[in-house]
């Protein structure tokens, strides 16, 4: 019998009892992170590290969690359990299973570049390796967070010369974080959409260091906006919440703007390719590191990945799950239609 096995309710260690983001449900949940295709309300007990602990809080509300640090060994029902850094946002981690000598490793989601907030990416040795693979094909290819914060200010500094706000269109919990630290370098001007204020409060209150924001309310004036950055999570992207900072320009910062089809899709100004989650060589060097015979792809583009680890002497199978939702997801059918015509221009895009 596998160590973890593939159920309806999610990813499920019988020796241990417990569950890894079960998508149902269950009694005791262990989450890689907290997003909301990875951490589901309803079950008797969750663990998970001290830092998602906040954050699970606030989406979950009043649950049972125990949370414990990175590298701390727990032992439930003779099962070692283990967390260590996923790098993807903060508190993310991936679940060390060992039991009988043999070991698993679920990455949940995961980034191998430092995002200096969510913890560097540990790789860790294990027999098997569940992986995800959002950007699991070889076009994407990330530049260092560094180049694309410094166009991101650049862009940031041109709208305020031709009198416009700029308005970032990034993930509320993961990305808004990155940007906002990196806005704050250039300008103290900058405002929140309620969705990424509240996150930010619960990360303030856990004694998290992180810039000043300002929350968006219906009483303030668009004067107030003016020459300002506004960050906001894409739900609100096109909505007339927008008007208010008129005139503006839409910058979007996702992963799936390294394909330029997707700029024009979304009606953004500019495009910023960041991601929280590991490009195409990111999964395969992070894939390597493990030593793992076996992998699992969980979610993106499983065929494509678990495809390209086969023919490279890695044994890999593709499991179905339900992840791959709140973040990154949603424009990958565009993506994929679009990525044969985009492959070229990909590369260039500036
Ligand atoms: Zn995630
Ligand atoms: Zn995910």
């Amino acid at each position: 019998m596998q160590l973890i096995e593939f159920t309806d309710n999610g990813l499920y260690c019988r020796a241990g009892d417990f569950y890894i983001d079960p998508w149902r449900p269950v009694n005791k949940a262990i989450i890689t992170h907290a997003h909301s295709d990875h951490a589901k309300p309803g079950s008797n007990s969750y663990l998970c590290h001290h830092f998602s602990t906040p954050l699970l809080k606030l989406r979950l509300g009043d649950i049972n969690v125990q949370s414990i640090e990175w590298g701390e060994t727990i032992l439930i029902n003779n099962v070692k359990v283990s967390l260590h850094p996923a790098g993807h946002i903060i508190g993310s981690s991936q679940v060390r299973v060992e039991y009988n000598g043999e070991v698993w490793v679920v990455s949940g989601d995961y980034k191998t570049e430092d995002d200096g907030i969510s913890g560097a990416f540990e790789p860790v040795r294990c027999n098997t390796f569940i992986s995800e693979s959002t950007f699991g094909l070889p076009i994407y290819n990330w530049k260092p967070q560094k180049e694309i914060f410094k166009s991101i200010q650049q862009w940031i500094t041109e709208n305020q010369a031709k009198g416009q706000s700029s308005v970032i269109i990034a993930y509320s919990l993961g990305k808004a974080q990155r940007v906002l630290k990196s806005v704050a370098e250039i300008t103290d001007k900058i405002f929140a959409h309620g969705a990424i204020w509240n996150t930010q409060q619960a990360l303030i209150n856990a004694g998290w260091k992180l810039p000043p924001v300002e929350r968006v309310t219906s009483d303030m004036k668009k004067e107030d906006f003016k020459n300002s950055v506004i960050i906001a999570p894409p739900s609100a992207d096109g909505t007339s919440w927008m008007k208010r900072f008129t005139p503006y320009s839409v910058g979007v910062c996702s992963g799936w703007m390294q394909v330029r089809g997707n700029v024009r899709r979304r009606n953004a100004d500019a495009g910023f390719a960041l991601s929280d989650h590991a490009d195409w060589n990111g999964l395969i060097s992070a894939v390597k590191n493990t030593g793992a015979e076996k992998v699992f792809v969980t979610h993106g583009f499983q065929a494509a990945f678990s495809r390209y680890l086969n023919e490279n002497g890695i044994e890999a199978a593709e499991i179905k799950t339900e992840y791959g939702g709140e973040e990154e997801e949603q424009e990958k059918s565009s993506t994929t239609e679009t990525q044969d015509k985009e492959i070229n221009t990909a590369e260039d895009k500036e």
